[in-house]
């Protein structure tokens, strides 16, 4: 091996293969992942002259050339952007830089990929997609600012490695040159590009250029033709996001929202608007159909790219959206804010804050109306991005009940997998019911099985389910909804229960007393329950405590949480308890009442899905009562 080989990364490879074995179809599409590149590598050096003039090298005419050479079957995509140094070239040309590889590599290993190729696009693999077109591509690069001699050649056949050479490059920023497969020689033909050109990239900024040859007839000897080799513009140029709504089809749409997404499919929502008064922007924001796999990711980019009088600043401006609308792409354009804002800046900007109140209330209200005109695509969204919308709820308080209008929930009335609005649920409250009952676990069959569900469904009380993990601390802190107070059904004093409660928790009481001496390390308190009705026992959570699951999940996180003890709930219409009650008024010291108490408060962790507190003692108890029943019949 010579020392300017390197060998891919093995994600790479797999891309590769994927790439050139498995996409099949829209080949076409690597014109506009290169062109892409280059109209971002040309961003970033235009930006970056604004605050170094030397960068731009003598010239800013920026442009995108393509050069088609029949004879050499190569195509090349020259740009004079930024161009990359040697080590941006390893990084960016050898590896797959996101987060999140491990589940990118299962992801591509997945049948979901293998049948849906397409959906490889959401990992920002643009520059392979040439490997689809070409059987060598070379890439010759010169950072702007550097030498003429400081420039590098990287080639590679996707045989699992690269070269890597230095070279001379007189003009800054980079040419990729594809040496196209033989099928793909129709990428040569001047209508083949200009076509791919106009559907993808029409709305890149800058000029995508290629020299035409056009012959007209002499005007001095009509027999005679004239060759011209006149360089045009192929793309119409104009930043879609400045153009009038009926100016702009669905398909240009659509491919803008391809190019800002580096998503491949299309989007389920297209909010574009001018705002005009103080503060004066445009806006063109999309909601994607699918989550990317990476939303969830600390690193994860929030917000829309932002525009400055037509001059790219920043491809992710945090500072305009809440974390809760991360999904949200597009654009947007303001000439309210200097060129040479920095993200610290524009976090404490006040035009930044109006834009950022302003676009979400703008998508707020999309959803809001999308939800009420079209439940079914809106149920789909929510399935997506329901789970971060919620956040929503506990960052955003001043618009908490906007978002809790926009949540929807399974409940004990829905079939499973259909949902409620909280406001269904609310107008299907009978006069009586003062509160909002919810369960929170970690999915609907375990839900319902519990015992904490036993009253309800007795009563035919309606439930909410919740099965996110957060869910607890989201209802919590929404509190009520038209002002009705949630109420969990794990937790807290409920009295839905059979009799008078304080007539039994007289009748009881001594009991009680006895199970709570000799539980006092266990639980904080031993009382009536008002939600049973099968069971005998369950453990209730404190109103203010957080419920099991949410602890649990704290404590994997290596979070201490303070957690009150919780309470051991008794369900005095069951045979077990009302004999227990008769044993007590016979012999008020039982060692056997003791023994029962114990095995009932393992019972209660049983029927949460829990473990008994030592299985081998539980077992024998069990094995023993087991056997004094078998011999007492
Ligand atoms: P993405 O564009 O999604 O980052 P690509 O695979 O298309 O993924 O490109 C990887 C990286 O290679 C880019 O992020 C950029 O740093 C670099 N790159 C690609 N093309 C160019 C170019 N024409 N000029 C400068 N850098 C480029």
């Amino acid at each position: 091996m010579t020392a300017n080989k390197h060998e891919f990364k093995a994600e790479v490879n797999k891309i590769l293969d994927l790439m050139i074995h498995s996409l099949y179809s829209n080949k076409e599409i690597f014109l506009r992942e290169l062109i892409s590149n280059a109209s971002d590598a040309i961003d970033k050096a235009r930006y970056e002259s604004l605050t170094d003039s030397s960068l731009a090298e003598g010239g800013d005419e920026w442009k995108i050339q393509l050069i088609a050479d029949k004879e050499a079957g190569t195509l090349t995509i020259r740009d004079n952007g930024i161009g990359m140094t040697r080590d941006e070239a390893v990084e960016a040309l050898g590896t797959i830089a996101h987060s999140g590889t491990k589940e990118f590599i299962q992801m591509l290993e997945s049948r979901e990929v293998e049948n849906n190729p397409e959906l490889i696009g959401q990992f920002g693999v643009g520059f392979y997609s040439s490997f689809m077109v070409a059987d060598q591509v070379t890439v010759i690069t010169r950072k702007a600012g550097a030498d003429a001699s400081h420039a590098v050649v990287w080639k590679s056949v996707a045989d699992g490695s690269y070269t890597l050479d230095d070279t001379e490059k007189e003009s800054k920023g980079t040419d990729v040159i594809l040496t196209l497969k033989e099928e793909a020689k129709t990428f040569l033909e001047e209508w083949e590009i200009r076509k791919v050109v106009k559907q993808y990239s029409d709305f890149i900024e800058y000029p995508v250029v290629m020299d035409v040859t056009r012959s007209t007839p002499d005007p001095e000897d009509e027999e005679k033709t004239v060759t011209e080799i006149k360089e045009e513009i192929l793309n119409s140029r104009k930043a879609i996001w400045l153009k009038s709504k009926d100016e702009i089809s669905d398909e240009e749409y659509n491919e803008f929202y391809k190019h800002v997404s580096h998503d491949f499919s299309d989007p389920v929502k297209v909010i574009h608007y001018r705002a005009e008064g103080t503060t004066e922007f445009s806006a063109l924001l999309y909601l994607p159909e699918k989550r990317p796999h990476d939303i969830f990711y600390q690193d994860y980019k929030i917000g829309p790219t932002l525009y400055v009088r037509r001059v790219q600043i920043m491809d992710h401006c945090e500072a305009m959206l809440p974390s809760y609308l991360r999904f949200v792409k597009g654009v947007v354009e303001s000439s309210d804010l200097p060129l040479n804002v920095s993200r610290e800046i524009l976090q404490e900007n006040k035009v930044v804050s109006v834009i950022k109140k302003n676009l979400t209330k703008k998508v707020l209200d999309t959803l809001a109306k999308m939800k009420k005109d079209d439940a079914e695509a809106y149920a789909t969204f929510y399935e997506e991005f329901g789970r971060i919308l919620k956040e929503g709820i506990h960052h955003d308080f001043e618009r908490r009940e906007t978002i809790a209008d926009l949540l929807l929930v399974e409940s004990t009335s829905t079939k499973p997998g259909e949902t409620t609005t909280l406001a269904g649920y609310v107008d299907r409250m009978p006069e009586d019911q003062k509160e909002i009952y919810y369960i929170t676990g970690t999915d609907r069959a375990s839900a319902e099985a519990s015992p904490y569900l036993e009253v309800f469904k007795e009563k035919g009380i309606e439930v909410l389910i919740m099965t996110d993990d957060f869910d607890d601390i989201i209802i919590s802190g929404l509190g009520e909804y038209k002002e009705k107070p949630f109420q969990s059904a794990i937790k807290g004093d409920l009295d839905l229960g059979e009799g008078d409660k304080e007539e039994q928790k007289k009748e009881f009481g001594d009991l009680l007393e006895l199970m709570k001496e000799e539980l006092k390390d266990l639980v904080s308190e031993v009382r009536i329950s008002g939600r049973l009705t099968d069971s005998a026992v369950c453990l209730v959570a404190g109103d203010h405590d957080l419920d099991p699951k949410m602890a649990k999940m704290f404590e994997a996180m290596g979070q201490q949480v303070p957690q009150g003890q919780r309470m051991l709930e008794v369900n005095p219409n069951h045979e077990l308890i009302t004999r227990m009650k008769q044993l007590f008024a016979a012999d008020s010291d039982s060692a056997q009442l003791k023994e029962y108490a114990g095995l009932l408060y393992d019972q209660a962790l049983l029927l949460e899905g829990d473990k008994p507190r030592d299985p081998v003692v539980f077992a024998k108890a069990l094995s023993k009562l087991m056997a004094e029943g078998v011999s007492a019949s």
